[in-house]
């Protein structure tokens, strides 16, 4: 007799098996070659739906297919603990954020188990751990001790209704609302601990020692945002030794200037403004200070200004240009102000429109016939009515005048990036305690590294307040100092979680490692990670961020590599059955539990293999895992059948058994 194809007894039996037998444990120092496989940890969100299905179910066949291949291989997991929704639920339902991460990691692993997957639970790793998040604090003393991690005030996107800082990639669309809630983000300033991730800027551009997908090396060379150009001075007419600063990506053009703006804010515009045009000065600068820079640098905002009474001298021709004041510079922002060639760039166009100022073509387009220009021409083209750099292309002349401004010692050459330095300060209470103290004597102290870690508080009280737990919580604040001995207070900010994922490829390698982040024997065997997958989605967050870390790990001697994953795929999304994004609203989730239950975690990882390319993803359809559920009893039915025909013997592969399929 044949037996039915029954999954849910099969699939527990052999689950039970491989756990008994060790069968997934990765070995370190096996003769065999090794292969560090890797997906992107999951957040506990206390149920496993099918995005985590399908970044992790086809991640494992790959990685099984790597050991067929007879390479060892590590596919560990673990949980990114710490974030903002335990701290929600704590404060809705009066339940502790751990004690809620800790249901919920209960949960995952249940639904993660029943997946079948390989993974190597030996090696997980819980981010909340005190004994992973101490490391979180070694590193930054570490960052500390460098000059890469620093305190500084500065305005922060804040949401209103989480009560938090939001980092920049957190601030979402047009509309610049908070990712998580949709509120439209203000501005605040705050003291907060930056590290300094733009000293890396110019090799987090260098891919050449990975495989990664274009599409992310892309979006991560437009969020560095590169751009080379001159920084150069502009003296003020009448005023010997005075000036100030401007950088340009277009220094070919710089004949074309007609006008300078100075934010509203620069400190020299008081200086500067004439007795005539104080009063104008005074009421524009008391308008663009009650704008938020938000405001100040939209698209979609008519440009204006104000001229101060002053001008400033071309330092190529010393051409006198009339400077005004205009919101859409800030101070904050390069040099806090900048040149205007209304020829040639299509903001500064509008503005000479608006004010009548001249609008000089320097750049000749290929087929100009002299007549002025009716919009701002951004391409190349032939110098004109540049002195003595006329006739020359714009691109050699480019060079030219920087070199020319360069020998003159009118400016320099320099790079600008659009990368910021990295935000990690949260007002919140779940996640790993920044390891400083205050001393009123002493200053900023760093907490000495015996004394790590720095334990979150577990009687902490959680109020919708807004104010961070830690604030309120006079046990944790409240600390003697390690100098002086003097009363002092601990920061009570918490890290951003995304620190926790910067590094936790390496954790795996050793997770049960006292004194250590890793044991450097068996990272040297494992590291780096060979194939890291995940969502897209983190292209310019986790996946600059961690690359950041590992390069700050090489130079403190940690690892001798300085990427982290030397491939990377992203996987696709599965939609809903009628081709939109899942969503409870739209009520075309599906739950892969239910599937599993019934036809099996096999039945369903088969489907998401064969829905198509695994980075094209595609809509759920509930006839083709019917189809995946017809092919897999067939399976079994020849398979089976042909054992109890032999008596029990694995049967040997014959044509006739591909025909029966
Ligand atoms: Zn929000
Ligand atoms: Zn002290």
């Amino acid at each position: 007799m044949v037996q039915r194809y029954d999954p849910v007894s099969i699939e527990a039996k052999w689950q039970a098996r491989w756990e008994a037998d060790g069968l997934h444990h990765a070995r370190d120092f096996d003769p065999a070659p090794k292969w560090y496989f890797l997906t992107m940890y999951p957040y506990p969100s206390g149920d496993l739906h099918i995005g985590h299905w399908y970044a992790m179910a086809p991640s494992d066949a790959a990685a099984r297919f790597k050991r067929m291949q007879g390479y060892n291989v590590m596919f560990p997991i673990g949980f990114d603990a710490f974030g903002l929704p335990a701290e929600n639920a704590a404060i809705q339902h009066k339940i502790h954020p751990y004690r809620w991460t800790m249901d919920n990691i209960a949960r995952m692993r249940a639904q993660l188990r029943s997946m079948g997957a390989m993974w190597d639970w030996q090696r997980e790793v819980v981010t909340c751990d005190p004994d992973y998040y101490r490391w979180n604090q070694w590193f930054f003393l570490k960052m500390y001790e460098k000059g890469l991690a620093y305190r500084a005030l500065a305005p922060v996107d804040w949401c209103p209704k989480d009560n938090t800082t939001l980092a920049r990639e957190q601030v979402v669309g047009e509309e610049r609302v908070c990712e998580r809630c949709g509120t439209p983000v203000i501005k605040k300033n705050l003291e907060q601990w930056f590290l300094r991730i733009t000293a890396y800027a110019d090799e987090l551009l260098d891919f050449s020692s990975v495989e990664w997908p274009e599409r992310v090396r892309v979006l991560q060379e437009n969020w560095i945002g590169k751009s080379v150009g001159v920084e150069f001075e502009l003296k003020i007419a009448g005023y010997a030794g005075v000036g100030f600063r401007v950088f340009t990506t277009r220094p070919d053009t710089v004949y074309g200037m007609t006008f300078a703006v100075l934010a509203p804010e620069h400190p020299l515009v008081d200086r500067l403004a004439t007795p005539d045009r104080k009063a104008q000065v005074e009421a524009y600068k008391f308008k663009a200070a009650r704008e938020s820079d938000i405001e100040r640098m939209s698209t979609e905002k008519e440009r204006d200004g104000v001229f101060i009474g002053a001008y400033a001298l071309n330092p190529m021709n010393q051409e006198k240009v009339p400077i005004f004041i205009a919101d859409y510079v800030l101070l904050t922002y390069g040099t806090g102000a900048i040149q205007g060639v209304p020829a040639h760039d299509a903001r500064d166009f509008d503005f000479a429109k608006k004010y009548r100022l001249p609008i000089p073509v320097v750049i000749a387009p290929p087929s100009w016939d002299g007549a002025p220009p009716r919009e701002a021409y951004l391409g190349e083209g032939t110098m004109v009515n540049s002195g003595p750099f006329d006739g020359m292309s714009s691109a050699m002349g480019w060079h030219a005048i920087a070199d020319s401004m360069e020998q003159h010692r009118l400016g320099e050459r320099k790079a600008n990036y659009r990368l910021h330095d990295w935000l990690i300060s949260r007002q919140r209470y779940w996640g790993t305690p920044i390891p400083i103290l205050y001393c009123p004597h002493c200053g900023t102290v760093p907490v000495p590294e015996t004394d790590l870690p720095v334990r979150l508080p577990m009687d902490a009280e959680f109020l919708p307040t807004g104010e961070s737990p830690l604030k309120q919580h006079e046990g944790f604040r409240k600390v003697a100092c390690p100098n002086c001995g003097g009363e002092a207070e601990r920061e009570t900010d918490t890290m951003d979680t995304f620190i926790d994922s910067s590094w936790y490829q390496y954790r795996y390698v050793s997770p049960h490692e006292p004194d250590r982040p890793f044991d450097p024997a068996p990272g040297a065997y494992w590291l780096p990670v060979d194939q890291y997958t995940g969502g897209v989605e983190h292209a310019v967050m986790h996946l600059l961020y961690t690359r950041f870390w590992t390069k700050v790990m090489r130079d403190l001697g940690l690892v001798t590599f300085g990427e982290p994953m030397t491939r990377l795929f992203n996987q696709g999304v599965i939609l809903g059955e009628d081709g939109e994004k899942m969503s409870k609203s739209r009520g075309n989730v599906v739950n892969p539990d239910d599937y599993v239950t019934t036809m099996g975690a096999d039945v369903v990882r088969a489907y998401l293999m064969f829905i198509g390319p695994w980075d094209g993803g595609g809509p759920w359809n509930s006839r083709g895992i019917e189809g995946a559920q017809r092919f897999l009893q067939r399976v079994w039915m020849v398979v089976a059948g042909r054992a109890a025909s032999k008596g029990g013997a694995s049967p040997a592969p014959s044509p006739n058994g591909t025909r029966d399929l």
